[in-house]
């Protein structure tokens, strides 16, 4: 995976991603991650990127050209045309989804806007897609882009040691992640879950799918709609969602 992210900012964007998981994998030539300064194509004399709105208001807009610029040149060095991924709260908002099927892209162009954002027509020629964090706004979308690519490295092969640790963690089949324990038995008097030291995998596994249900449908019911449950598991959804009537009753 090849990852180009155009920005003001590329000491940001390459000192956040160049260490761990990520610098790894970059050091290992899974990933590489370059930052190309938008700065390096404008035209204007003293290196202005950007200006004030028409028809007046606050802050300063980026301009059209050097973005523009920017990724045509990249274009052309690579021969080909990737997509382009806007960082916007006015985007649709990133999840486990989406960083699934971006991996499977061989080469990814992040748009870091700065400021109150970039002229509209820049937007309209080289955009793809438009993406969020989030429901907040930030000052540049460096950290929103450095977000997604670490969500997205970690499902390249080969980026994380064991490739089975993505297909079991929160998300994944729209479930969050069992609670998990290490070392000692015993913290501070409590014990770890008997069954974690059973040494019975079937009997360890079935507790984490069941722990998984029950943590989605108390933190985040709205993603049990869309998850994968076997009728058994479907039975113990039902049961939970009774335990919980009966206990809101109890409270009236
Ligand atoms: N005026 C813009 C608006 O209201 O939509 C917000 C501009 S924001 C201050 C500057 C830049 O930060 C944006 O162009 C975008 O690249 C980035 N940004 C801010 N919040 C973001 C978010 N939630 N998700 C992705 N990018 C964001």
């Amino acid at each position: 995976m090849n990852y180009h992210v155009l920005t003001l900012f590329p000491d940001m964007v390459l000192n956040g991603l160049n260490t761990s998981i990520i610098g790894r994998a970059v050091e290992k030539g899974i990933l590489s991650i370059e930052a190309v300064n938008i700065r390096d194509y404008t035209k204007e004399k003293h290196g202005h990127v950007d200006d004030a709105p028409y028809g007046g208001g606050a802050g300063m807009v980026m301009q059209a050209a050097p973005v523009c610029d920017a990724y045509e040149a990249l274009c052309v060095r690579l021969g080909k045309r990737p997509r382009v991924l806007y960082m916007t709260p006015q985007g649709q908002v990133f999840d486990q989804a989406m960083a699934r099927e971006l991996a499977a892209e061989e080469d990814l162009v992040f748009l870091c806007g700065h400021y109150e954002g970039i002229d509209e027509r820049a937007l309209e020629r080289i955009v793809t897609d438009e993406l969020s964090v989030g429901d907040y706004v930030l000052t540049g979308g460096e950290l929103p882009a450095m977000v997604m690519i670490d969500c997205i490295s970690r499902l390249v092969p080969g980026v994380l040691n064991n490739d089975q640790s993505a297909e079991i963690e929160s998300f994944h089949d729209n479930l969050l992640e069992y609670p998990q324990y290490t070392r000692p038995e015993v913290y501070e008097g409590q014990r770890v879950p008997e069954v974690l030291l059973s040494g019975h995998h079937k009997n360890i596994e079935q507790w984490r799918r069941e722990q998984s249900i029950l943590r989605t449908f108390e933190r985040r019911p709205d993603l049990l709609k869309k998850a994968n449950l076997t009728l058994k598991e479907q039975a113990f959804l039902e049961e939970l969602k009774r335990d919980l009537q009966d206990k809101k009753r109890l409270q009236l």
